[in-house]
């Protein structure tokens, strides 16, 4: 305020400063009229032009004495409404800066506001959560209180992301963060941190019964079911819990633990958790994963494993797709399903998907060198190909190692797909434009069309391996397999059937005109540095010839 008063002033002294000039010059101005008109009566009166005429044509005429008024006149007035007008412009500035300052203050509050809360449910996000949970736990400690932390996560969320849609999913999201506001009352937070998880901060507990009851209201109040349209849904959700101090003294080891808690309810269906160190057994990988999955990134301890893709006619691999493993020091090789869930849930989704492209091109390179003619085949997650960057990122990758687009087949999820249609086309265009091929894995699992799938640019899919592995048994499989082939060749797609174990159900698919096919009854994922030695042991025994560069099965194999 005494700023405001103080710029006030100094820009009314600068614009009173600038109109008095002017008002001096309406002064001289006004002397020199005075004194013209003066010399001018003294002329009209016939005496000669001296002092004296001077003095008595001032003496004598009235409108002189008016006139001599005149600059005094001026300049008071001159003064009053420089004075004035200063004051109205300085003012008129003020209150536009400060209107400005109101703009820019409102604008860096959205900002924040949008850094810190979730766009979709607009309940506080990841990291307000945290900066709220670490603030609550410093003041617990200061006063010795307890707080609860819970994760909770929605039962059987994907199945009805992937069968209503992306936009039915996002208002059952919202319909749920509603519910749950309602139960948490202040200080309590709410705040959602991806996906179909939500978290929930109580900051201060007594005894551990609090958090239960909270629970049970919680439980309560998703019971009723809810409706999107004129569908009705029922939804359950399983919380976990942390306590401090008892399971952490920092929010992330809360966090962690609360997850860990609600991995174990989701499990025993029990729908409430509390943690305890005995859970960490049930989930150990879990727990300390997150921390480790981007040193293992970094360091190269993933390691990628090869399946070949043979074409059911001429026998010949078509090329091999790149699966990825983890090689834990403690848990062993890990399988993808353990830790891709939770890359695309940690954003480490996008180096994981950097590095197994990165690898791929290399061996496929390395292959090239070697004379073979090998596609390599790389999955994408859903956060994988969201990627804007991601179509660059391949063609760079493609001139770093000198492998032309065509080897390079990139495998989508029709959710995936479904997930964004725009951005996915976009980018899929983006990719087919390089020469890059697309194919749609795990088919059928979706809910999508397949004529719909084929305005995509793709060039195949790969019927999924739930509907193979039995299909000599399974009469409704089949069918469903026989009838996706002839699509699939009605739209002018290539079809892999993935998932063959045995040589009955490689003998109906090739009946079937299926193109190509996977599975461990043709050849289980081979570790890069053992594929070479595969190929020379099984060229040995007479498995493979290699012609023209083509690794070629024999019948037998
Ligand atoms: P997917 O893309 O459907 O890969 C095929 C999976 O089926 C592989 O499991 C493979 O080992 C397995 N498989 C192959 N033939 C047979 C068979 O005859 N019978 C049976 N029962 N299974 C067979 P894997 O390697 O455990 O991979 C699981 C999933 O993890 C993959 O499913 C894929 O969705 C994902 N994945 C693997 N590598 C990557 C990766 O680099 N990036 C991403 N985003 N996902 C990956
Ligand atoms: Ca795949
Ligand atoms: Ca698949």
């Amino acid at each position: 305020m005494a700023r405001t008063s103080q710029t006030l002033s100094s820009n009314v002294s600068l614009l009173k400063s600038k109109a008095s000039k002017h008002a001096i010059f309406g002064v001289i101005i006004a002397f020199a009229a005075i004194g013209l008109a003066t010399l001018g009566v003294a002329f009209m009166n016939g005496s000669e032009i001296g002092f004296e005429a001077v003095i008595r044509a001032q003496k004598e005429n009235p409108a002189l004495w008016l006139l001599d008024a005149m600059p005094f006149i001026f300049a008071l007035w001159g003064q009053y409404v420089s004075s004035l007008m200063a004051y109205e412009a300085s003012a008129m500035v003020i209150d536009q800066t400060s209107e400005l300052r109101t703009q820019t203050t409102i604008l860096e509050q959205q900002a924040m506001r949008s850094a810190t809360y979730d766009a979709l449910t607009e309940l506080p996000n990841r990291i307000l959560l945290r900066d709220r949970l670490e603030q609550a736990i410093l003041s617990a400690s200061k006063k010795k209180r307890r707080l609860a932390v819970m994760i909770m996560d929605l039962d059987r969320f994907k199945e009805i992301n992937d069968t209503l849609g992306h936009y039915n999913g996002d208002r059952l999201l919202k319909q749920v963060a509603t519910r749950l506001q309602g139960v948490i009352q202040e200080p309590g937070t709410v705040a959602r941190l991806g996906g179909d998880e939500f978290a929930i901060l109580l900051p201060r507990i007594s005894e551990v019964k609090e958090v239960g009851s909270i629970v049970g209201k919680i439980h309560k109040a998703l019971q009723a079911p809810f409706m999107l349209d004129t569908l009705k849904l029922d939804i359950q959700a399983s919380v976990g819990a942390a306590l401090f101090p008892e399971h952490g003294a920092d929010a992330d080891t809360l966090l962690q633990r609360a997850d860990v808690a609600m991995y174990v309810a989701k499990k025993d269906h029990s729908g409430f958790v509390v943690y305890a160190s005995k859970h960490d057994e049930h989930s150990p990988h879990r727990l300390t994963l997150m921390g480790e999955l981007r040193h293992a990134i970094e360091n190269n301890h993933l390691v990628l494993h090869f399946q070949p893709k043979v074409n059911v006619k001429s026998n010949v691999v078509e090329g091999v797709e790149a699966l990825v493993r983890w090689q834990h020091e403690r848990h062993g090789l890990m399988p993808p399903d353990e830790f891709i869930p939770l890359a695309e849930r940690t954003g480490l989704i996008k180096p994981l998907t950097h590095w197994v492209l990165r690898q791929s091109l290399k061996q496929c390179a390395a292959w090239r060198l070697a004379g073979l003619n090998l596609c390599v085949a790389v999955n994408l997650s859903a956060q994988g190909l969201m990627d804007m960057e991601l179509p660059d990122t391949v063609a760079g990758l493609l001139a770093a190692n000198d492998v032309p687009a065509d080897r390079l087949i990139l495998e989508i999820t029709e959710s995936t797909i479904m997930m964004d249609k725009d951005r996915a086309l976009q980018i899929l265009t983006r990719l087919a434009d390089m020469g890059v091929r697309l194919s749609i894995d795990d088919f059928g699992t979706g809910y999508s069309s397949l004529a719909y799938l084929s305005k995509m640019p793709v060039k195949e899919i790969k019927i999924d391996k739930s509907f193979v592995m039995d299909m000599e048994n399974n009469k409704s499989n089949s069918v469903i397999v026989r009838a996706t082939i002839e699509l699939g060749h009605n739209l002018g797609l290539s079809v892999v059937g993935e998932g063959v174990e045995n040589a009955e159900v490689l003998g109906i698919l090739d009946r079937l005109n299926c193109d190509s096919v996977q599975g461990f009854h043709l050849l289980r994922p081979i570790a890069g540095p053992a594929f070479d030695d595969w190929m020379r042991k099984a060229k040995e025994k007479g498995e493979i010839r290699v012609e023209a560069g083509n690794i070629c099965l024999t019948p037998s194999a």
